[in-house]
């Protein structure tokens, strides 16, 4: 049978280097994006030359409508969902937490917390044993800020992914008995476009590897949450935080 794979914000950084690895590991990927339809199609693209296979979804996650028909389009191409990868989140820019707007922290929480939540109901519906499902895995990117609350900078983000986490130990023991896992990693300064330029070469010095990360670091512990060789791992986090 193939394994199917759900990927949120896979047109870039971690979701992109996810959805190549979960390829090589002979998933069929569906991999979303929301506004950024090319580098979505050039991760498909380079999938389906590699020999797997591929399709792209557009879906804005924080809409409950756009949700339902991206597992419905993921249904029809390639059958039975075996493993969701929440990445899909978005940061506002650094600033002292009295000058966020309400806004801001509204879009913050519709995108990362409920944009997550919307897709994990999709995913355990299709993969619980409860539902006549074959179970599944799902792995939710949390962050670093959800431990240190990243003051001064976004502490909307940080109180955000702290949801993700308490959301993550929560679900997982709900769908213990329902042939799900649920897990999470909490990558810290990883180098992709989500940081304002120039960021990551100041931050770098507080990690004591020196360092940023790679998305493809996040990879590697997202797909081994989400394969059989953490089959008693649930409900638990991997900190890729370059030794913070
Ligand atoms: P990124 O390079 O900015 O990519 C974000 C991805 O999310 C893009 O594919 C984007 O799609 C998609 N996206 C944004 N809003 C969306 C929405 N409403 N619906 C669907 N897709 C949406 O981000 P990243 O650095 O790879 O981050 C991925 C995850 O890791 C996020 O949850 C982030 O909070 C977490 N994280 C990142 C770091 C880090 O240092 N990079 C550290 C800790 C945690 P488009 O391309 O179409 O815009």
């Amino acid at each position: 049978m193939t394994k199917t794979i759900l990927i949120t914000g896979a047109s870039r950084g971690i979701g992109a280097a996810t959805a190549l690895l979960a390829a090589e590991a002979g998933y069929a990927v569906g991999v979303n994006y929301r506004n950024q339809q090319a580098a979505a199609e050039q991760i498909v693209d380079t999938i389906r030359q590699r020999g797997g296979q591929a399709i792209a979804i557009r879906a804005d996650i924080s809409s409950e409508q756009e949700v339902k028909s991206m597992f419905e389009t993921l249904d029809q191409a390639f059958g039975t969902l075996t493993a969701l990868v929440n990445n899909a989140g978005i940061l506002g820019a650094l600033s002292p937490f009295s000058d966020i707007s309400a806004e801001r922290i509204q879009h913050t929480f519709q995108v990362n917390v409920l944009g997550s939540m919307l897709c994990a109901q999709e995913a355990v519906r299709r993969m619980s044993t409860r539902h006549g499902g074959a179970g599944g895995a799902i792995v939710n990117v949390s962050s670093g800020a959800a431990k240190s609350g990243s003051p001064f900078e976004y502490v909307d983000y940080a109180a955000s992914k702290g949801a993700i986490d308490t959301f993550t130990m929560g679900l997982a023991k709900e769908v213990a008995q329902e042939g799900i896992r649920v897990n999470a990693v909490r990558p810290g300064f990883i180098d992709t476009d989500i940081h304002a330029p120039g960021r990551l070469d100041r931050v770098v010095a507080s990690v004591p590897m020196g360092r940023a990360g790679q998305p493809e670091e996040v990879a590697q512990a997202i797909l081994w949450l989400l394969s059989d060789q953490s089959s008693y791992t649930s409900g638990s986090f991997i900190d890729i935080l370059g030794g913070r």
